[in-house]
Order: structure tokens, then sequence, then C-alpha cells
């Protein structure tokens, strides 16, 4: 073995989209790639460490990035279910500002869906 930067062996953690194997490839052994989705990680401006610490690196804060977005999507979704239903009585009752508000915040769960969307 002439390049000592591989004599042990290397710790990648799962892929922060499928939690698949990864594995280095590339000819020069450049960048780390998922086994199950192809997702990537080269040795370039933004990965100045090596692929493999930005592999790694990823993982722990895409996940953590991925996990939030999951949590504000149910949120919102919840929302578009619930507000109608909330609109609907506060207008039975007669309470106009309420509608309002729920009308604004149906709104915002909306744009934040579609944006998420747009991504
Ligand atoms: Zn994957």
């Amino acid at each position: 073995m002439t390049d000592p930067k591989h004599t042990e062996p290397v710790d990648l953690l799962p892929c922060p989209f499928c939690g698949g194997e990864p594995r280095i490839a590339g000819m020069a052994e450049d960048y780390v790639e998922c086994t199950e989705c192809d997702a990537t990680v080269g040795l370039d401006g933004n990965n100045p460490e090596g692929p493999i610490a930005a592999w790694n690196t990823r993982t722990a804060a895409e996940a953590a990035s991925r996990a939030r977005e999951a949590r504000l999507r149910g949120v919102a979704k919840d929302a578009l279910v619930a507000l109608p239903v909330m609109i609907a009585l506060l207008r039975k009752v007669g309470l106009t500002s309420g509608v309002e508000v729920g009308e604004a915040m149906l709104a915002s769960a909306r744009a934040a869906l579609t944006k998420r969307a747009n991504k």
C-alpha cells in the first residue's frame, strides 16, 4: 500500500438520506458514496477536510436538519387539517378576529409547505 491515508479502517457513518452503507469511491478514492441511494460527497472547496470527514459531518448535520424539517412539515400538515375546522367554528360563533388569525395561520402553513416542496 503506497497511500498511507488508507492503511487504517475508516469509520463512515450511515447515509443521512436512506441509512444505507457508504463506501469510499473514485479512481483517487476522492469521494464517499452511498451504496443504496447514490448520495455523494466529494473533495472540493466546500470540503477542505476531505470527503470522509465531510461525509461524517454531513451525516450528523443533515440528519438533524431533515428531522427538523420533517417535524415542521408535520406541524404544517396538521395545521392544514385543523385550521379550517377551527375557522369554521370561530365563524359560526361570530369571532371574526379569531377567523382572521386562523386564516393568516392557514396561509402561513400553506406557504411553508409550498416553499419546502419547491426546494
Ligand atoms: Zn443513501
